[in-house]
């Protein structure tokens, strides 16, 4: 569905992603992970077309994305750090989400309800927690039932109960076919949820792989311990 070939990109002198090629394909929930400041969100930004590569190219669905703008509607989004209309209130949110891509049925609002959203509709988006602004912005990358999910940090700031409402509803769109990639420098919380890793490290790949090679090869369950097991054989 996705494929990288060769991306690079520099912040002045600063090089952000160095050579990436990643092959992405459908029903995979793919953990971009990696230090802070290692290129995670420069990667998906390129994805989305919000950052354009100095060089290498993007396709995506066989498409060259630098061609077409149209692949978006494929992508739901939930970025890092999102910003809303202080004024709107959460129904007026996600209407105005509505009109902007055009789509008004076949709506997917399980997440909405599972989060309890609706009883929230009248409040301005100024008077929200962190956290409920974090479930409004992951209902906006559902709700329009796109094939590819990307979630930069989707549980950061969510208490454990709605980041497990989350992490299911993951789970069930992969089981649909979906490909979603997702970052979190808490490892712990993509354990039973990821089918692939990408590692990057100070704009390198580092690593791609199955979760059940990399199990297999390191003998190890969870997650956090299978990448620390592996960074510590590559330092060697
Ligand atoms: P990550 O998501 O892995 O923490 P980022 O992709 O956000 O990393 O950032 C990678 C590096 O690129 C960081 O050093 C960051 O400061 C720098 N960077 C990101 N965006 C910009 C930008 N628009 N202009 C200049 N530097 C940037
Ligand atoms: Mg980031």
């Amino acid at each position: 569905m996705i494929i990288a070939t060769n991306v690079n990109k520099q912040f002045g002198k600063l090089r952000v992603l160095n050579d990436i090629s990643v092959n992405c394909n459908k029903s995979q929930t793919i953990a971009l992970i990696g230090p802070n400041g290692s290129g995670k969100t420069t990667f998906i930004k390129c994805l989305l077309g919000m950052v354009i590569p100095d060089s290498g190219f993007i396709t995506v669905n066989e498409k060259n994305i630098a061609r077409d703008c149209q692949y978006r509607e494929h992508i739901g989004y939930m970025p890092q750090i999102s910003r809303f209309p202080d004024n709107m209130t959460i129904e007026q949110v996600i209407d105005m989400v509505k009109d902007i891509r055009g789509k008004k049925s076949g709506l997917d609002m399980e997440l909405v309800e599972a989060f309890g959203l609706p009883a929230l509709y009248k409040k301005k988006m100024r008077t929200l927690s962190g956290g409920t602004r974090q479930k409004v912005s992951a209902c906006l990358a559902f709700i329009f039932d796109p094939a590819i999910l990307i979630l930069d940090e989707p549980t950061a700031g969510l208490d454990p109960i709605s980041s497990e409402v989350l992490k299911e509803k993951i789970m069930k769109e992969k089981s649909r076919g979906k490909l979603t990639l997702v970052t979190s420098h808490v490892l712990s919380d993509l354990d039973d949820l990821v089918t692939e890793i990408i590692y990057l490290q100070d704009g390198s790949l580092k690593l791609h792989s199955s979760v059940a090679n990399l199990r297999k090869d390191t003998g190890e369950e969870k997650l956090n311990k299978v990448i620390a097991k592996i960074m510590r054989e590559q330092v060697k």
